[in-house]
């Protein structure tokens, strides 16, 4: 893992727990999106996204998702972790 995966992975870890994941859940998404991002893999997980509510819902097209399940969606928008 190179530093700039170190870094992304810390705050990937950070955000999701801030979204409601345990910590183990959190570090092995986290973890799922460093493999995903390597293999350049455009899929995307809810969670992830700007539109994502804390409800579970989403604000850009009102259906609930697993939230950690990658996909792909036309409306995904990045949400950028913060530290
Ligand atoms: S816009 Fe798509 S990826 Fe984003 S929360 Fe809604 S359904 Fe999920």
């Amino acid at each position: 893992m190179n530093t700039a995966e170190i870094n992304r992975m810390a705050l990937r870890i950070g955000m999701f727990q801030r979204r409601g994941l345990e910590l183990l859940q959190a570090e092995a998404l986290a973890d799922s999106c460093m493999l995903r991002d390597r293999d350049m893999d455009d899929r995307r997980a809810c969670v992830e996204c700007k539109h994502w509510q804390t409800s579970g819902t989403c604000a850009a097209k009102q259906v609930a998702l697993p939230k950690t399940m990658f996909h792909r969606c036309h409306k995904f928008s990045w949400q950028v972790p913060r530290s």
